[in-house]
């Protein structure tokens, strides 16, 4: 559905250029939920900026249903444009108009037809749910109610796209949860293919189906999500799969675990796809009498198995928790060991 060829993009001003995105290559298919993971910086802004034909490549091709947007005119990009839809990181929603009234602005801008946008808005607003909210301001509606009126607007032309833009990175992590419910719920629903940019894994873990990582504009991986965080080649692939541990835990290090468990020898296991918590640990332990104890970490369920971060504490002698360590070395997981 959306094709990216060899696109790159540079910004030039007096104080010099920069390249936002490099080479990059990219094949999104109809229905799927792409994420782009990437830091501040990355390119991801650039990235979906250009697939929404807000900025021109500087080279390369871009094509949305066969259809080469370089070389189209400006008629011709308004009418593609309402076939790609955007979600903002922070609303973007008329301050000064209600519910209704927001998610009718892009109607009345399109030229949808009156008799018809009244039926229109209410179809979005349940789709959303938002009933009951229709007259309310913004200013009366929690965060995460703005951004489902930032979705229901975006659906109101009936895009086959949708682009979010960081549209959980401004919410709690509940409601953060609520919306990507309401993504997916979207995409199964009106088979929409969503194309979403974060700096959050967990984003990515709950509703992607596959994600690409990108750094200093360049995509340095990509593919279905498990697969790419199982073997990460990229030291930001890495990163990523580091930032499943929860909040708190992502402050923990080994020496701050040693002060908390002084014995025994403390592993950090770093794992993706099918290796779920239980199965490793069985497994490896199996023949194993050494005692251990999961301290820390988080695990997270994907579209195709588990992934996370455990720290185990291995209670025993240095010898035997080395045969366990080697065995884990051995299996699909990355393992971090605590050497003092
Ligand atoms: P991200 O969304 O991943 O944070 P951006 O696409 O915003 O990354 O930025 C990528 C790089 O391009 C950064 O170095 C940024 O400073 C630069 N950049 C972004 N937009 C512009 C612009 N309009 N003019 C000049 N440089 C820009």
């Amino acid at each position: 559905m959306i094709r990216l060829q060899d696109v790159g993009k540079i910004y030039r001003s007096k104080r010099g250029s920069v390249e936002a995105v490099v080479n990059v290559d990219l094949s999104i298919e109809r229905g799927e939920i792409f994420g782009i993971i990437g830091y501040s910086g990355a390119g991801k802004s650039t990235l979906i900026r250009l697939l929404n034909m807000l900025e021109a490549p500087t080279s390369g091709s871009i094509q949305i249903d066969g259809v080469e947007m370089t070389t189209l005119k400006p008629k011709e990009l308004r009418g593609v444009r309402k076939n790609v839809s955007m979600v903002f990181q922070h609303f973007n929603l008329l301050w000064s108009r209600t519910v209704e009234e927001n998610i009718m602005f892009p109607l009345e801008l399109g030229g949808y037809p009156k008799a018809r946008r009244k039926e229109r808005v209410a179809e979005l607003i349940q789709l959303v749910g938002l009933d009951g909210r229709e007259g309310a301001y913004p200013s009366q509606l929690s965060g995460g109610q703005k951004q489902r009126v930032g979705i229901a607007r975006a659906l109101a032309s009936n895009p086959d796209v949708l682009l979010c833009d960081e549209a959980t990175s401004a919410l709690d992590p509940k409601t953060t949860d609520s919306i990507l419910e309401l993504l997916v719920d979207i995409n199964k629903k009106l088979k929409l293919t969503i194309v979403l940019i974060t700096h959050e894994m967990h984003v990515i873990q709950k509703i992607c189906h596959r994600v690409a990582v990108m750094e200093a504009g360049k995509i340095v991986e990509q593919g279905p999500v498990a697969e790419v965080f199982r073997h990460p080649k990229q030291a930001m692939t890495k990163e990523f799969v580091k930032q499943l541990t929860s909040p708190s835990e992502n402050e923990l290090t080994f020496s701050k675990l040693r002060e908390r468990y002084p014995t025994g020898k403390i592993v950090q296991l770093t794992f993706v796809g099918s290796t779920a918590e239980s199965p490793i640990l069985a497994e490896v332990m199996k023949d194993s009498n050494l005692l251990f104890n999961i301290i820390g970490g988080n695990v997270g369920q994907t579209q195709d198995g588990a992934l996370g971060t455990l720290f185990i504490q291995l209670l025993g002698s240095e010898q035997e928790a080395q045969v366990v360590i080697a065995k884990l070395q051995a299996s699909d997981v990355e393992v971090e060991v605590d050497h003092r």
